[in-house]
């Protein structure tokens, strides 16, 4: 099986220092602890090798879903994690390289799966058909080509278009209104300024509407109240595997790791990574198993995790 060289990671992380090398910046918890007044903490890792180029903290954390794929479950929350941050939400992409990779490990995994608060329409078409697709937080999800919706989800579209509507016509000047449909989310990342207005106007919409509050990534989502969050979702889609890994950029994601918690205490293998930003959670930091340093570095990890056994 060959693997794709780590490509370009585009002109959003114009910094990254080590591009030319196909390379990747690595934060192993572990190290990181061992080590606090080292200069960056990181480890250099050429992954266009093979795998004994890895830090034994990266192998050692990613090796209960390297030694057994076909009872694995490798699940990613797609912005911040496959698809770098950008300022609108609808232009958001991953990163150039990682649909084929994800093509790969749906070949090697048992379950490989995007679990994202984006509705199922947006991330279909970035996700390989034996990928699955969680979306909404589990409200929606695409699996070998079908849809289901949570069954207490769809009285709920007209109660989030009521307040969509709403909210573009009489919401704070500044924040961006996305519906998706059984939820929206109202977005500051344009102007930080106006956030107390947005969560403000959240929590009012919320107390009128049935809908709950949940804060995100610089914006506030307004769900329907049903019981369904990243945490659902996973374990949904973790069910009958012996190992699980997934990675996450957001507050959103803490309730992932909430899960993995509960599968590891009945005895399944979880892996907890978290991708580094200057905006992710301290809490999903302290949580993870492994830590890497944006999107261009969880393609990375997928190439290895994709690449057959050195
Ligand atoms: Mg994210």
């Amino acid at each position: 099986m060959s693997v794709p060289n780590a490509g370009d990671p585009g002109p959003e992380q114009p910094e990254r220092p080590d591009a030319e090398g196909g390379t990747s910046r690595w934060h192993p918890v572990g190290a990181r602890a061992a080590r606090p007044d080292s200069k960056s903490g990181t480890h250099e890792v050429d992954l266009t090798g093979d795998r004994t180029d890895l830090p034994a903290e990266v192998t050692t954390a990613l090796a209960p879903l390297v030694q057994r794929p076909g009872r694995s479950a490798v699940l990613l929350d797609f912005d911040g994690t496959l698809s770098p941050i950008v300022d609108v939400p609808a232009d958001a992409r991953p990163l150039e390289g990682a649909i084929d990779v994800l093509a790969v490990l749906a070949r090697r995994f048992a379950v490989v799966a995007v679990v994202s608060g984006r509705p199922v329409d947006f991330l279909a078409p970035f996700v390989p058909d034996a990928v699955v697709v969680s979306g909404l937080y589990g409200l929606e999800v695409l699996r070998g080509g079908r849809r289901t919706d949570h069954p207490g989800a769809a009285p709920w579209r007209a109660v989030v278009d009521e307040v969509a509507r709403r909210s573009v016509i009489d919401g704070p000047a500044g924040m961006v209104v996305e519906s998706k449909g059984l939820s929206l989310t109202l977005h500051y990342r344009t102007r930080p300024d106006v956030e107390h207005a947005v969560t403000g106007w959240a929590s009012a919409q919320a107390a009128r509407s049935g809908l709950v509050v949940r804060p995100a990534r610089m914006s506030v989502e307004l769900h329907p109240p049903i019981a369904a969050d990243k945490g659902s979702a996973v374990d949904g889609l973790a069910y009958g595997v012996e190992s699980v890994g997934f990675v996450g950029d957001d507050r959103g994601d803490l309730p992932a790791f909430d899960a993995l918690d509960r599968l590891e205490e009945r005895g399944i293998a979880a892996v907890r990574v978290a991708v580094a930003s200057d905006e992710v959670p301290g809490e999903l930091v302290d949580r993870a198993d492994l830590v890497v340093d944006g999107p261009s570095a969880v393609l990375d990890m997928l190439r290895y995790l994709a690449a057959d056994p050195a």
